[in-house]
Protein backbone atom coordinates (compact mmCIF):
# COMPACT_ATOMS: atom_id res chain seq x y z
CA UNK A 1 0.00 0.00 0.00
CA UNK A 2 1.02 3.58 -0.77
CA UNK A 3 0.47 5.97 1.66
CA UNK A 4 0.48 10.16 0.92
CA UNK A 5 2.35 11.90 3.00
CA UNK A 6 0.04 14.65 4.05
CA UNK A 7 -3.53 14.72 5.23
CA UNK A 8 -6.92 16.03 3.04
CA UNK A 9 -6.51 18.57 6.28
CA UNK A 10 -2.76 19.86 5.90
CA UNK A 11 -3.69 19.80 2.06
CA UNK A 12 -6.53 21.95 2.15
CA UNK A 13 -4.83 24.36 4.89
CA UNK A 14 -1.72 24.77 2.15
CA UNK A 15 -4.54 25.07 -0.51
CA UNK A 16 -5.82 28.03 0.90
CA UNK A 17 -2.85 29.92 0.57
CA UNK A 18 -1.13 28.30 -2.36
CA UNK A 19 -4.15 27.32 -4.82
CA UNK A 20 -3.91 24.08 -6.53
CA UNK A 21 -1.97 22.55 -8.47
CA UNK A 22 0.78 22.47 -6.01
CA UNK A 23 3.71 20.19 -5.40
CA UNK A 24 4.67 19.47 -1.95
CA UNK A 25 7.54 17.86 -0.36
CA UNK A 26 8.00 16.06 2.49
CA UNK A 27 11.50 17.38 4.09
CA UNK A 28 11.50 14.35 6.48
CA UNK A 29 11.49 11.50 4.43
CA UNK A 30 14.04 13.27 2.35
CA UNK A 31 16.48 14.16 5.42
CA UNK A 32 15.86 10.31 6.33
CA UNK A 33 16.83 8.98 2.95
CA UNK A 34 20.15 11.03 2.12
CA UNK A 35 21.15 9.80 5.62
CA UNK A 36 20.54 6.19 5.15
CA UNK A 37 22.54 6.75 1.26
CA UNK A 38 25.54 7.74 3.24
CA UNK A 39 25.13 5.12 6.03
CA UNK A 40 24.94 2.33 3.52
CA UNK A 41 28.05 3.63 1.80
CA UNK A 42 29.89 4.62 5.30
CA UNK A 43 32.48 1.40 4.32
CA UNK A 44 33.77 3.47 1.35
CA UNK A 45 35.68 6.89 3.38
CA UNK A 46 35.65 8.79 -0.39
CA UNK A 47 32.07 7.84 -1.13
CA UNK A 48 29.90 11.15 -2.08
CA UNK A 49 26.45 11.42 -4.06
CA UNK A 50 26.15 13.89 -6.34
CA UNK A 51 22.65 15.01 -6.66
CA UNK A 52 21.54 14.71 -10.40
CA UNK A 53 20.48 18.49 -10.79
CA UNK A 54 17.84 17.69 -13.41
CA UNK A 55 15.66 16.17 -11.01
CA UNK A 56 15.26 18.78 -9.19
CA UNK A 57 16.82 21.90 -9.37
CA UNK A 58 14.90 23.71 -6.24
CA UNK A 59 17.75 25.44 -4.59
CA UNK A 60 16.01 24.52 -1.44
CA UNK A 61 15.63 20.80 -2.29
CA UNK A 62 19.75 21.08 -2.96
CA UNK A 63 20.60 23.08 0.36
CA UNK A 64 19.13 20.49 2.45
CA UNK A 65 21.16 17.64 0.51
CA UNK A 66 23.97 19.80 0.78
CA UNK A 67 23.85 19.04 4.68
CA UNK A 68 24.13 15.34 3.86
CA UNK A 69 27.72 16.35 2.29
CA UNK A 70 26.16 15.55 -1.33
CA UNK A 71 27.21 17.38 -4.23
CA UNK A 72 25.47 18.23 -7.56
CA UNK A 73 25.87 16.41 -10.56
CA UNK A 74 25.02 18.69 -13.70
CA UNK A 75 24.63 18.68 -17.60
CA UNK A 76 23.78 22.59 -18.44
CA UNK A 77 24.57 25.62 -17.66
CA UNK A 78 22.05 26.57 -15.81
CA UNK A 79 22.50 23.99 -13.36
CA UNK A 80 26.32 24.54 -12.86
CA UNK A 81 25.38 28.14 -12.06
CA UNK A 82 22.72 27.24 -9.38
CA UNK A 83 24.89 24.95 -7.49
CA UNK A 84 27.55 27.34 -7.68
CA UNK A 85 25.34 30.41 -5.98
CA UNK A 86 24.87 28.02 -3.72
CA UNK A 87 28.27 27.62 -2.63
CA UNK A 88 28.90 23.99 -3.82
CA UNK A 89 32.80 23.74 -3.95
CA UNK A 90 34.63 22.51 -7.13
CA UNK A 91 35.12 18.85 -5.66
CA UNK A 92 31.05 18.51 -5.22
CA UNK A 93 30.37 19.57 -8.53
CA UNK A 94 30.21 16.58 -11.16
CA UNK A 95 29.79 18.31 -14.91
CA UNK A 96 28.42 15.12 -16.72
CA UNK A 97 27.15 16.96 -19.78
CA UNK A 98 27.35 15.42 -22.90
CA UNK A 99 26.86 17.54 -26.83
CA UNK A 100 28.46 20.00 -24.92
CA UNK A 101 28.67 23.50 -25.75
CA UNK A 102 32.07 25.26 -25.51
CA UNK A 103 31.04 28.17 -23.01
CA UNK A 104 29.57 25.35 -20.53
CA UNK A 105 33.15 23.36 -20.21
CA UNK A 106 34.27 26.85 -19.75
CA UNK A 107 32.33 27.73 -17.19
CA UNK A 108 32.87 24.31 -15.68
CA UNK A 109 36.58 24.80 -15.44
CA UNK A 110 36.36 28.88 -14.32
CA UNK A 111 34.39 26.77 -11.21
CA UNK A 112 36.65 23.98 -10.88
CA UNK A 113 33.75 21.36 -11.25
CA UNK A 114 34.92 17.80 -11.38
CA UNK A 115 34.75 17.11 -15.34
CA UNK A 116 33.07 14.03 -16.80
CA UNK A 117 33.80 13.80 -20.30
CA UNK A 118 31.59 12.31 -22.65
CA UNK A 119 33.78 11.54 -25.49
CA UNK A 120 37.19 11.18 -26.87
CA UNK A 121 36.96 13.92 -29.05
CA UNK A 122 36.00 16.85 -26.48
CA UNK A 123 39.32 16.50 -25.04
CA UNK A 124 40.90 19.52 -27.21
CA UNK A 125 37.58 21.31 -27.29
CA UNK A 126 37.60 20.81 -23.27
CA UNK A 127 41.12 22.11 -23.29
CA UNK A 128 40.66 24.99 -25.07
CA UNK A 129 37.58 26.01 -23.00
CA UNK A 130 39.95 25.56 -20.20
CA UNK A 131 42.64 28.43 -21.41
CA UNK A 132 44.58 25.94 -22.83
CA UNK A 133 45.11 23.39 -20.05
CA UNK A 134 43.03 20.90 -18.80
CA UNK A 135 42.12 20.36 -15.00
CA UNK A 136 44.62 17.74 -13.00
CA UNK A 137 41.66 15.82 -12.31
CA UNK A 138 39.34 14.30 -14.99
CA UNK A 139 36.66 11.57 -15.48
CA UNK A 140 35.42 9.86 -18.76
CA UNK A 141 32.35 8.27 -19.86
CA UNK A 142 32.31 4.90 -20.48
CA UNK A 143 29.87 2.64 -22.97
CA UNK A 144 30.34 -0.90 -22.70
CA UNK A 145 27.73 -1.22 -25.68
CA UNK A 146 25.57 -4.18 -26.32
CA UNK A 147 22.98 -5.42 -24.13
CA UNK A 148 22.72 -4.93 -20.04
CA UNK A 149 20.75 -7.23 -18.03
CA UNK A 150 19.75 -8.16 -14.57
CA UNK A 151 17.98 -10.84 -13.54
CA UNK A 152 14.56 -9.69 -13.07
CA UNK A 153 14.18 -9.30 -16.61
CA UNK A 154 15.65 -5.14 -16.55
CA UNK A 155 17.37 -4.63 -19.74
CA UNK A 156 18.59 -1.87 -21.13
CA UNK A 157 20.55 -1.28 -24.32
CA UNK A 158 24.00 0.97 -24.08
CA UNK A 159 24.73 -0.13 -27.70
CA UNK A 160 22.09 2.01 -28.58
CA UNK A 161 23.00 4.88 -26.13
CA UNK A 162 24.35 8.19 -26.95
CA UNK A 163 26.54 8.58 -24.18
CA UNK A 164 30.05 7.48 -23.53
CA UNK A 165 33.13 6.41 -25.12
CA UNK A 166 34.13 2.43 -26.06
CA UNK A 167 36.88 0.60 -24.08
CA UNK A 168 39.65 1.11 -26.47
CA UNK A 169 38.84 5.11 -26.40
CA UNK A 170 38.60 5.15 -22.92
CA UNK A 171 42.52 3.75 -22.64
CA UNK A 172 43.20 6.43 -25.48
CA UNK A 173 41.61 9.24 -23.73
CA UNK A 174 43.41 8.37 -20.93
CA UNK A 175 46.91 8.16 -22.40
CA UNK A 176 46.23 11.49 -24.17
CA UNK A 177 45.08 13.49 -21.01
CA UNK A 178 48.21 12.33 -19.22
CA UNK A 179 50.34 13.43 -21.73
CA UNK A 180 48.70 16.48 -21.11
CA UNK A 181 49.27 17.19 -17.57
CA UNK A 182 45.92 15.46 -16.04
CA UNK A 183 46.83 13.51 -13.19
CA UNK A 184 43.81 11.74 -11.46
CA UNK A 185 41.14 10.10 -13.38
CA UNK A 186 37.58 9.05 -12.88
CA UNK A 187 35.20 6.03 -14.74
CA UNK A 188 31.95 7.20 -15.03
CA UNK A 189 28.77 4.88 -16.13
CA UNK A 190 25.34 4.87 -16.40
CA UNK A 191 23.63 1.61 -18.24
CA UNK A 192 20.26 1.28 -17.22
CA UNK A 193 17.33 3.76 -15.67
CA UNK A 194 14.95 3.07 -13.02
CA UNK A 195 15.94 -0.50 -11.63
CA UNK A 196 13.77 -1.78 -9.17
CA UNK A 197 16.01 -4.50 -8.17
CA UNK A 198 18.91 -4.51 -5.81
CA UNK A 199 21.34 -5.99 -7.98
CA UNK A 200 21.97 -3.16 -10.45
CA UNK A 201 24.64 -1.15 -8.64
CA UNK A 202 26.75 -4.14 -7.90
CA UNK A 203 26.58 -5.53 -11.05
CA UNK A 204 27.85 -2.07 -12.95
CA UNK A 205 30.36 -1.62 -10.19
CA UNK A 206 31.67 -5.20 -11.17
CA UNK A 207 32.20 -3.92 -14.56
CA UNK A 208 33.53 -0.69 -13.88
CA UNK A 209 35.73 -2.08 -11.11
CA UNK A 210 37.17 -4.51 -13.87
CA UNK A 211 37.89 -1.78 -16.31
CA UNK A 212 39.61 -0.02 -13.51
CA UNK A 213 42.00 -2.34 -12.93
CA UNK A 214 43.28 -3.44 -16.64
CA UNK A 215 43.06 0.52 -16.95
CA UNK A 216 45.33 1.18 -14.42
CA UNK A 217 47.31 -1.80 -16.20
CA UNK A 218 47.32 -0.53 -19.73
CA UNK A 219 47.92 3.06 -18.97
CA UNK A 220 49.44 3.65 -15.34
CA UNK A 221 46.96 6.15 -14.78
CA UNK A 222 46.03 7.20 -10.68
CA UNK A 223 42.05 6.23 -10.74
CA UNK A 224 40.71 8.21 -7.60
CA UNK A 225 37.10 7.60 -8.18
CA UNK A 226 34.60 5.60 -10.05
CA UNK A 227 30.93 7.15 -10.66
CA UNK A 228 27.75 4.69 -10.30
CA UNK A 229 26.07 7.21 -11.54
CA UNK A 230 21.91 7.43 -11.43
CA UNK A 231 19.56 4.37 -12.45
CA UNK A 232 18.34 3.43 -8.84
CA UNK A 233 14.51 3.31 -8.97
CA UNK A 234 11.87 3.44 -6.43
CA UNK A 235 8.82 1.60 -6.42
CA UNK A 236 6.04 3.53 -8.71
CA UNK A 237 3.20 0.53 -8.78
CA UNK A 238 2.29 0.03 -4.59
CA UNK A 239 3.18 -3.84 -6.03
CA UNK A 240 6.76 -3.35 -6.42
CA UNK A 241 9.47 -3.90 -3.40
CA UNK A 242 10.98 -0.68 -2.85
CA UNK A 243 14.95 -0.77 -3.13
CA UNK A 244 17.14 -1.27 0.08
CA UNK A 245 19.86 1.40 -0.24
CA UNK A 246 20.78 -1.11 2.67
CA UNK A 247 22.02 -4.06 0.77
CA UNK A 248 22.93 -1.71 -2.54
CA UNK A 249 25.76 -0.29 -0.24
CA UNK A 250 26.09 -4.17 0.78
CA UNK A 251 26.47 -5.50 -2.79
CA UNK A 252 28.79 -2.65 -4.05
CA UNK A 253 31.39 -3.45 -1.21
CA UNK A 254 31.68 -6.98 -1.89
CA UNK A 255 32.57 -6.75 -5.21
CA UNK A 256 35.22 -3.57 -4.40
CA UNK A 257 36.44 -6.11 -1.64
CA UNK A 258 36.56 -9.13 -4.71
CA UNK A 259 37.91 -6.72 -7.48
CA UNK A 260 39.89 -3.83 -6.46
CA UNK A 261 41.09 -4.47 -2.80
CA UNK A 262 43.77 -8.07 -4.06
CA UNK A 263 44.60 -5.52 -7.65
CA UNK A 264 45.95 -2.61 -4.26
CA UNK A 265 43.32 -0.20 -5.42
CA UNK A 266 41.65 0.09 -1.88
CA UNK A 267 42.03 3.70 -2.17
CA UNK A 268 39.17 4.42 -4.81
CA UNK A 269 36.10 6.33 -3.84
CA UNK A 270 32.79 5.47 -4.83
CA UNK A 271 30.63 8.40 -6.12
CA UNK A 272 26.74 7.86 -7.01
CA UNK A 273 24.55 10.60 -9.04
CA UNK A 274 21.19 9.50 -8.11
CA UNK A 275 18.47 12.00 -8.77
CA UNK A 276 15.03 9.75 -8.54
CA UNK A 277 16.30 7.64 -5.84
CA UNK A 278 16.89 10.66 -3.69
CA UNK A 279 14.02 12.61 -4.37
CA UNK A 280 10.98 10.71 -6.16
CA UNK A 281 9.01 9.77 -3.79
CA UNK A 282 9.56 12.90 -1.58
CA UNK A 283 7.32 14.97 -3.62
CA UNK A 284 3.83 14.82 -4.94
CA UNK A 285 1.56 16.96 -6.83
CA UNK A 286 -1.76 18.05 -5.11
CA UNK A 287 -4.57 18.58 -7.63
CA UNK A 288 -8.38 19.41 -7.12
CA UNK A 289 -10.73 17.35 -9.34
CA UNK A 290 -12.54 20.56 -11.42
CA UNK A 291 -14.50 18.25 -13.52
CA UNK A 292 -16.51 14.91 -14.21
CA UNK A 293 -16.92 13.72 -17.96
CA UNK A 294 -19.58 10.66 -18.69
CA UNK A 295 -18.91 9.66 -22.38
CA UNK A 296 -17.39 6.08 -23.67
CA UNK A 297 -15.23 5.89 -20.68
CA UNK A 298 -15.71 8.11 -17.10
CA UNK A 299 -13.56 11.11 -16.80
CA UNK A 300 -12.11 13.00 -14.08
CA UNK A 301 -10.97 16.50 -15.09
CA UNK A 302 -8.37 17.93 -12.67
CA UNK A 303 -6.53 21.45 -12.52
CA UNK A 304 -3.29 19.94 -13.08
CA UNK A 305 -1.45 19.01 -16.52
CA UNK A 306 0.89 17.08 -18.40
CA UNK A 307 2.67 20.78 -18.11
CA UNK A 308 3.46 20.33 -14.52
CA UNK A 309 3.65 16.27 -14.62
CA UNK A 310 4.97 14.97 -18.10
CA UNK A 311 5.98 11.37 -17.32
CA UNK A 312 2.42 9.86 -17.73
CA UNK A 313 2.12 11.88 -21.33
CA UNK A 314 5.50 10.73 -22.32
CA UNK A 315 6.36 7.42 -21.05
CA UNK A 316 2.85 6.22 -20.06
CA UNK A 317 4.47 6.36 -15.98
CA UNK A 318 2.96 5.03 -13.75
CA UNK A 319 2.04 7.60 -10.81
CA UNK A 320 -0.02 6.24 -8.34
CA UNK A 321 -2.94 8.25 -6.96
CA UNK A 322 -4.56 8.57 -3.58
CA UNK A 323 -7.85 10.74 -2.97
CA UNK A 324 -6.73 12.49 -0.03
CA UNK A 325 -9.98 11.59 2.53
CA UNK A 326 -10.85 8.84 1.16
CA UNK A 327 -7.95 6.57 1.94
CA UNK A 328 -9.43 3.54 2.94
CA UNK A 329 -12.81 3.58 0.79
CA UNK A 330 -13.62 1.31 -1.54
CA UNK A 331 -11.84 1.65 -5.00
CA UNK A 332 -14.79 0.86 -6.89
CA UNK A 333 -15.00 3.16 -9.41
CA UNK A 334 -12.84 3.28 -13.09
CA UNK A 335 -11.58 6.51 -14.11
CA UNK A 336 -8.99 8.44 -16.79
CA UNK A 337 -7.86 11.30 -14.83
CA UNK A 338 -7.34 13.86 -17.27
CA UNK A 339 -5.48 17.51 -17.54
CA UNK A 340 -6.59 20.17 -19.90
CA UNK A 341 -4.05 19.87 -22.60
CA UNK A 342 -5.29 19.51 -26.11
CA UNK A 343 -3.34 16.77 -26.52
CA UNK A 344 -5.09 12.92 -25.75
CA UNK A 345 -2.08 11.92 -23.80
CA UNK A 346 -2.29 14.44 -21.23
CA UNK A 347 -4.22 11.63 -18.67
CA UNK A 348 -2.47 11.10 -15.13
CA UNK A 349 -4.12 7.90 -15.02
CA UNK A 350 -5.99 5.59 -17.78
CA UNK A 351 -8.40 3.04 -16.38
CA UNK A 352 -7.64 3.47 -12.39
CA UNK A 353 -9.73 2.13 -9.85
CA UNK A 354 -10.28 4.59 -7.95
CA UNK A 355 -12.88 5.83 -4.90
CA UNK A 356 -15.31 7.93 -6.29
CA UNK A 357 -14.19 10.87 -7.03
CA UNK A 358 -16.91 14.66 -5.76
CA UNK A 359 -16.17 17.48 -7.63
CA UNK A 360 -13.52 19.09 -5.11
CA UNK A 361 -11.68 16.49 -3.76
CA UNK A 362 -7.86 17.10 -3.70
CA UNK A 363 -5.75 14.17 -5.19
CA UNK A 364 -2.16 13.18 -4.00
CA UNK A 365 -0.05 11.90 -7.15
CA UNK A 366 2.55 10.35 -5.74
CA UNK A 367 6.16 10.02 -6.70
CA UNK A 368 6.85 13.52 -8.40
CA UNK A 369 9.43 14.67 -6.53
CA UNK A 370 12.32 13.94 -9.50
CA UNK A 371 11.65 14.01 -12.66
CA UNK A 372 8.48 16.28 -12.30
CA UNK A 373 8.64 19.73 -11.68
CA UNK A 374 12.31 19.96 -13.52
CA UNK A 375 10.34 18.37 -16.27
CA UNK A 376 7.29 20.66 -16.60
CA UNK A 377 7.19 23.16 -19.78
CA UNK A 378 4.47 25.68 -20.90
CA UNK A 379 2.48 23.83 -23.34
CA UNK A 380 -0.74 25.72 -24.33
CA UNK A 381 0.18 28.76 -22.12
CA UNK A 382 -0.05 26.24 -19.20
CA UNK A 383 2.37 28.04 -16.27
CA UNK A 384 4.38 26.11 -13.64
CA UNK A 385 2.89 25.62 -10.52
CA UNK A 386 4.30 26.64 -6.79
CA UNK A 387 6.39 23.98 -4.90
CA UNK A 388 6.03 23.85 -0.84
CA UNK A 389 8.56 22.11 1.46
CA UNK A 390 6.32 20.15 4.27
CA UNK A 391 8.52 20.18 7.36
CA UNK A 392 7.97 17.30 9.82
CA UNK A 393 6.59 20.00 12.44
CA UNK A 394 3.52 20.45 10.00
CA UNK A 395 4.76 23.89 9.17
CA UNK A 396 5.23 24.44 5.29
CA UNK A 397 6.78 27.42 3.32
CA UNK A 398 6.86 28.37 0.02
CA UNK A 399 9.60 27.82 -1.85
CA UNK A 400 9.13 28.78 -5.82
CA UNK A 401 6.53 30.81 -6.21
CA UNK A 402 3.58 29.82 -9.38
CA UNK A 403 4.42 31.57 -12.66
CA UNK A 404 2.28 34.12 -13.32
CA UNK A 405 1.32 35.04 -17.01
CA UNK A 406 3.89 37.73 -16.97
CA UNK A 407 6.36 35.20 -16.35
CA UNK A 408 5.43 33.65 -19.81
CA UNK A 409 5.16 37.27 -21.47
CA UNK A 410 8.51 38.00 -20.41
CA UNK A 411 10.70 37.42 -23.74
CA UNK A 412 7.88 39.46 -25.24
CA UNK A 413 9.35 42.24 -23.44
CA UNK A 414 11.15 44.33 -27.12
CA UNK A 415 7.38 44.31 -28.43
CA UNK A 416 3.88 46.07 -28.07
CA UNK A 417 2.34 43.75 -27.38
CA UNK A 418 3.81 43.08 -23.60
CA UNK A 419 2.79 46.58 -22.59
CA UNK A 420 -1.29 45.17 -24.01
CA UNK A 421 -0.88 42.20 -22.04
CA UNK A 422 0.85 44.13 -18.73
CA UNK A 423 -2.93 46.00 -18.69
CA UNK A 424 -4.31 42.70 -18.75
CA UNK A 425 -2.18 41.22 -15.33
C1 LIG B 1 19.71 11.61 -15.34
C2 LIG B 1 21.07 11.36 -14.85
C3 LIG B 1 21.31 10.95 -13.53
C4 LIG B 1 20.19 10.67 -12.56
O1 LIG B 1 19.42 9.60 -12.94
P1 LIG B 1 18.29 8.98 -11.98
O2 LIG B 1 17.67 7.93 -12.78
O3 LIG B 1 17.37 10.10 -11.64
O4 LIG B 1 18.97 8.48 -10.76
C5 LIG B 1 22.60 10.78 -13.15
N1 LIG B 1 23.65 11.01 -13.97
C6 LIG B 1 23.48 11.42 -15.23
C7 LIG B 1 24.65 11.67 -16.09
C8 LIG B 1 22.18 11.60 -15.72
O5 LIG B 1 22.01 12.00 -16.98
Amino acid sequence: MKKAFITKEKAEEIAKQFPTPFYVYDEKGMRDNAEAVKKAFSWNPGFREYFAVKANPNPFILDILKEYDCGTDCSSLIELQISHALDFDGTHIMFSSNDTPFEEYEYACKIGAIINLDDITHIDFCEKACGGKLPETMSCRFNPGGVFTLSNGIMDNPGDAKYGMTREQIAEAYKIMMSKGVKHFGIHAFLASNTVTNEYYGKLAGQLFELAVELKKETGADIKFINLSGGVGIAYRPDQTPNDIAVIGENVRKVYEEILVPAGMDDISIYTEMGRFMMAPYGAVVTRAIHEKHIYKEYIGVDACAANLMRPAIYGAYHHITVLGKEDAATDHKYDVTGSLCENCDKFAIDRDLPEIEMGDLLFIHDAGAHGYSMGYNYNGRLHCAEILLREDGSFKKIRRAETPMDYYATFDEFPVYEKLKAEN
